[in-house]
């Protein structure tokens, strides 16, 4: 099959006054499974049926395989879409109902069992095509109607919130079923969520939303290591950001004053914003958390704090540790037989300069 790329020019629209997608521009490579990624109300969904073709944009394009279909109808795009609500037909069978789209085609009958039967297969439902759908569980429901969007050929799939309504062991099983499915056809999907660990558990890039506005587009990785701001620092992961200003720019250093801790001096081996008022900002396990009179590496930028509260988690404990006027989640692996530090305890936190991102405010 031919992977297509999908692309979104300038893209805006509006519901009355209210503009919910503001100038989106996007660039989705052939096969790429992409997530867009955002909290509720940021636009995704209306995004994403723009791109089917339920919503118009007022203006910009939107181009499949390089193609403009901004004026096609849903039907005319070649697009597959499954939806929160995938409601399959209760009175047709598992087969009949994955038959349906073709049968609508006038598909001929051979070749509508080859299909059928391959969808089935692709999903792994081969043995239940004579079931009805309430003798299925969730997750193969699901799985029908993906098999029901597959099996018309889509050169695009459109996935919104699919597995929202599974419970987390399912959900977690299902996407990792679906990517292994979209890397066998090869096929351009882009997948609306609004849980981070689902987006970069399985996305090869995404783009995170924010009051329509899209704030960056990457790698998952590249989003939690190198976020451009601080909405995708604290939607991608858990972040400490603080805000400050810079009281000196040296050749080699740069000193902050943060606000409710004072100066830290940190080595420019980070790129600063020009802007005078900066967030510095770093993520809970970045930080080393050692007794308060510990010898000091000087490699870390060290801040005395006091713990206020600990959460074991299993791989580590969360602390949150006061430093000045400032409260700080911090991350410690844990193994068998490491003594936690006790709320209320003094500690020294270690901050490694080249985890810490320099934000402008
Ligand atoms: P998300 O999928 O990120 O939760 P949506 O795309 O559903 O967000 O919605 C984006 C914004 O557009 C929200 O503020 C929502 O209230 C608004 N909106 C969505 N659909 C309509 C509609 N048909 N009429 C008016 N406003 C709408």
């Amino acid at each position: 099959m031919k992977k297509v790329s999908v692309q979104c020019r300038h893209v805006r629209l509006s519901y009355g006054a209210t503009e919910v997608l503001k100038d989106v521009n996007l660039d989705i490579e052939p096969g790429e499974f992409f997530a867009l990624l955002g909290p509720s109300g940021s636009g995704k969904s209306t995004l994403l049926r723009l791109i089917a073709g339920f919503n118009r944009n007022q203006s910009g394009q939107v181009l499949i395989d390089g193609v403009d279909v901004s004026g096609q109808p849903p039907w005319a795009r070649n697009i597959g879409m499954v939806f929160q609500s995938y409601a399959l037909w209760p009175h047709l069978t598992v087969w009949d109902n994955v038959a349906f789209g073709l049968v609508e085609r006038k598909v001929d009958k051979a070749t509508i069992r080859q299909k059928v039967g391959a969808a089935l297969e692709l999903v792994g439902l081969s043995a239940m095509g004579q079931r009805r759908p309430n003798q299925l569980s969730g997750g193969q429901q699901q799985r029908v109607a993906l098999a029901r969007t597959i099996v018309i050929e889509p050169q695009v799939l459109l996935l919104d919130e699919p597995l929202s309504n599974l419970d987390k062991t399912l959900r977690v099983q299902m996407r990792q079923e679906l990517l292994a499915m979209q890397r066998r056809l090869g096929l351009t999907t882009i997948f609306v969520t609004h849980d981070q660990e689902e987006a970069m558990t399985t996305a090869d890039r995404m783009a995170v939303l924010d009051k329509g506005v899209v704030q960056q587009v990457g790698a998952p990785a590249t989003l939690y290591d190198y976020p451009v701001n601080a909405f995708v620092a604290s939607f991608v992961g858990t972040m400490n950001l603080l805000p400050g200003r810079v009281r000196r720019r040296q050749s080699n250093s740069l000193t902050i004053d943060v606000d409710g801790v004072g100066d830290l001096q940190f080595p420019l081996l980070t790129e600063a914003p020009d802007s005078e008022q900066l967030l510095v900002s770093f993520r809970p396990h970045s930080l080393r958390v050692d007794v308060a009179d510990a010898a000091r590496d000087a490699r870390y930028v060290w801040m005395p704090g006091t713990v206020e509260a600990s959460e074991f988690l299993g791989e580590f404990t969360r602390y949150r540790v006061r430093v000045g006027s400032q409260s700080l989640a911090v991350d410690q692996a844990h193994f068998a037989g490491l003594s936690k530090f006790p709320v209320g305890g003094a500690v020294s936190l270690g901050l490694e300069p080249a985890q810490v991102r320099l934000l402008a405010a």
